[in-house]
């Protein structure tokens, strides 16, 4: 048994990071932020990997607005990423983002790191000090002659002592570098510094299998030694790649359980036909006990819920009083709304019995028009701002450019 360093906890949106926490799994999309239903995809199946955690680059005006219009439909807890320009924290903050991370060799003056606190602290969002040794401030590169774990180290509590002045500490740390035994060093002088929660990772550590051996070894040492919260593999391949591996690390490591079924549910938003959180929970009872190693989708609406969780095996979206039962994405039948639960544990035994692909086969004839055509008329009733992001959107505008 690993024993884990004692540290403060934050919450991202609804999952604790540091305490007694669970050491919780992240990755980044990589698909642009203004790609709504592109990156919500991503989310879905990166939720299916094991993710808990996702960070979406917030680089320019157009990421913001996509943040507006992804965060009230995500099942995962956003981070947004900020690069230079401190108003896009604002922004992203503005879109209702559930965690913030700022590069203090990025954005370095006091009084614009002191704004985006501030406001974090107001809104009671987290903020993760991400120390980069490839993107280390200028000074403290000059001061230490390179980038050493005790100028990682400075840097965040450089960063650190900005949010204090205005008793801002809802913090996680990361001190990231691309070479390991320097990664391993500087998160070890942090763990030792601060009672802080940490975010692990090998910064661009590469593709498979020099990456993932890479992040192996420096997240690994840590892990083993007690150290760190929260995790991410940077690989140069496809985030859900990312998501996997970490999955995998925590489990052997015994940090996280084995899972059989997974069974996710949206979060339901403007577009809610049902109350997914009764439907998801009939359906966890009639599944859990049938040993099921399936991904199965409850999600509130036949408008997106097939689109943004194409990637899990089985699912069933609501709407006008019917359920639209999907695998892969594919709508195969379309029930009744009292039978929706029935129908997908039938489903699910099927897909089990004959697999996925016999069962796309077998979709019921008119059973994708019938759905197309609800989804239209929904999108009639409710026009395509359910969840009235455009008020956000012209908000972030305003508060980016003026
Ligand atoms: Fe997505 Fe529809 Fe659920 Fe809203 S109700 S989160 S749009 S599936």
């Amino acid at each position: 048994m690993i024993t884990r360093k004692k540290t403060r906890q934050v919450q991202v949106g609804n999952v604790a990071v540091g305490g007694d926490a669970p050491v919780s799994i992240q990755s980044m999309t990589t698909t642009k932020t203004s790609d709504v239903d592109g990156t919500l995809a991503q989310i879905y199946a990166l939720r299916g990997a094991g993710c808990d955690i996702v960070r979406c680059t917030c680089n320019e005006i157009e990421a913001a607005q996509g943040l507006a219009q992804i965060v009230p439909r995500s099942p995962l807890p956003i981070v947004a990423d900020i690069h230079f320009q401190y108003k896009l924290a604002l922004a992203a903050m503005e879109a209702g983002v559930s965690a913030l991370r700022l590069n203090p060799g990025n954005i370095r003056k006091p009084e614009q790191i002191k704004i985006v606190a501030s406001e974090a602290k107001d809104r009671g969002i987290p903020i993760r000090i991400g120390v980069n040794a490839g993107s280390l401030d200028p000074a403290l590169y000059e001061k230490y002659g390179g980038p050493t774990p005790e100028a990682l180290v400075e840097s965040a509590m450089k960063e650190l002592s900005y949010f204090q002045e205005v008793d801002f500490e809802d913090v996680k740390i990361s001190v990231k570098a691309s070479n390991v035994v320097l990664m391993v060093e500087a998160y070890r002088l942090l763990s030792e510094t601060c009672d802080y929660p940490l975010h692990l990772g090998v910064t661009e550590a590469g593709p498979m299998p020099n990456g993932l051996i890479k992040s192996v070894a420096g997240i690994g040492t840590l892990l083993n030694e007690g150290i760190g919260d929260t995790i991410r593999f940077s690989l140069t391949a496809d985030p859900i790649e990312e998501a996997k591996a970490g999955r995998t690390l925590l489990e052997s490591l015994g940090l996280r359980e084995r899972t059989g079924l997974d069974l996710i549910a949206c979060p339901s938003c403007g577009r809610t036909e049902i109350d997914v959180i009764d439907v998801a929970a009939r359906a966890q009872k009639v599944l859990e006990d049938k040993n099921i190693p399936l991904q199965i989708a409850i999600m509130g609406c036949v408008v997106n819920g097939p689109g943004e969780a194409r990637e899990a095996d089985l699912g069933i979206a609501a709407g006008r009083g019917k359920g639209h039962l999907f695998v892969k994405g594919h709508v195969v039948r379309v029930v009744p709304e009292d039978e929706m639960v029935d129908a997908l544990l039938a489903e699910a035994l099927a897909i089990m019995e004959e697999g996925i692909e016999a069962r796309i086969a077998k979709a019921e004839a008119g059973a994708e028009e019938e759905s197309n055509a609800v989804r239209e008329e929904l999108l009639q009733i409710q026009g395509s701002d359910a969840n009235k992001s455009s008020e956000k959107i012209d908000k972030i505008e305003t508060l980016v450019n003026d």
